[in-house]
């Protein structure tokens, strides 16, 4: 199918990018790398009159580590994914685009659109969460950060603003005596697809290999990603790697969620998958556990 008509205009600034969505109001929509977006305008489910194309716009696609992590929000998705920076800082993230579909599709799709898109089942989103990220927005008014806990709204919706682009996603430092580990794991119909369900790990550990802090945070099993609290809370003081404690957390996980049944999985399945994934991606990421990670 075809799109229906539209105007597509460059933006050499982040300033111009925000003044043409300000004023081309409800009918115009940010284009970064178009994975998802050319598709749902070639389906009709999207018909924005103007497109204003954010692919190229100079500023936007930087990795840097300036005390914090900082992906541009145009950065490729296979550039974050080959950048040795965000594998020294944040390796949850390297892990979690592994998941992200297929090379092609990274090449063109950012890490900021995947961010904005804010489909419940992507693997980014989940990601972030675990990692304690803020999304910086640009504005009419300004600048503004928002934590990744309150990114999220609903089903392929943010809280950023008609009229704002997001500019960049960090992510806080860890020092670098921190003992960490991590591992994001999905269940999929095929490598590639989006997740049934996803699991983000984040562990930080004393001397001792105790847990001393962990974030849980799942996708696909809610309209947003979600933090697995309870969990969370009963790992800590456990030691990392211990089977009846990853075994317990994965039950804490699962406990209270209401996934959606849909033609791919159940939503018993998906709970199911839940528990086990939670456990498996906990003792993934305990580097004391056979096969985990430092
Ligand atoms: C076959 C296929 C398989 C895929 N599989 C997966 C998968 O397994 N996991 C996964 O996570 N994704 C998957 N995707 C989606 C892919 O990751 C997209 O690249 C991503 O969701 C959107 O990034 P984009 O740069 O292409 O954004 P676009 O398609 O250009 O934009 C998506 C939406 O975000 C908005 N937007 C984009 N950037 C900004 C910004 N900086 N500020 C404000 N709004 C913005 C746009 O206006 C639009 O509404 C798949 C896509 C395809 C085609």
């Amino acid at each position: 199918m075809k799109p229906a008509p539209f105007v597509h205009l460059s933006a050499g600034s982040i300033d111009e990018a925000v003044a043409l969505l300000l004023e081309h109001g409800d009918d115009v929509k940010i284009l970064a790398g178009g994975q998802s977006l050319v598709p749902l305008m070639n389906m009709r489910l999207a018909q924005p009159a103007v497109l204003v194309d954010i692919g190229r716009t100079p500023g936007l696609d930087a990795i840097a580590v300036d005390g914090a992590l900082r992906i541009g929000a145009t950065a490729r998705q296979s550039a974050v994914l080959r950048s040795p920076a965000v594998a020294a800082a944040a390796p949850l993230l390297t892990d979690a685009l592994q998941w992200v579909s297929h090379p092609a599709i990274r090449n063109r799709g950012t890490f900021g659109g995947s961010v904005a898109h804010a489909d419940a089942a992507a693997e980014l989103p989940s990601a972030l969460l675990a990692l304690d990220a803020e999304m910086v927005a640009r504005g009419p008014q300004g600048e503004r950060t928002i934590p990744a806990g309150d990114f999220f709204v609903t089903y392929f919706t943010s809280a950023l603003e008609e009229d704002e682009v997001l500019t960049e996603v960090r992510v806080p430092p860890r020092s670098p005596a921190e003992r960490t580990g991590a591992k994001f794991l999905e269940i999929a119909r095929r490598h590639g697809d989006f997740a049934l369900v996803g699991v983000a790990v984040s562990l930080s550990l004393d001397a001792e290999d105790a847990i001393a802090g962990a974030r849980v945070a799942l996708c696909g099993v809610a309209d947003v990603p979600l933090r697995a609290r309870a969990a969370e809370a009963a790992l800590v003081g456990t030691r990392a790697g211990d089977v009846a404690a990853a075994t317990e957390a994965g039950r804490l996980a699962a406990e209270g969620l209401e996934p959606p049944s849909d033609v791919h999985a159940s939503a018993r399945y998906r709970v199911d998958a839940a528990t086990t994934l939670v456990r498996r991606a906990l003792l993934a990421a305990s580097p004391t556990a056979p096969g985990g990670e430092r």
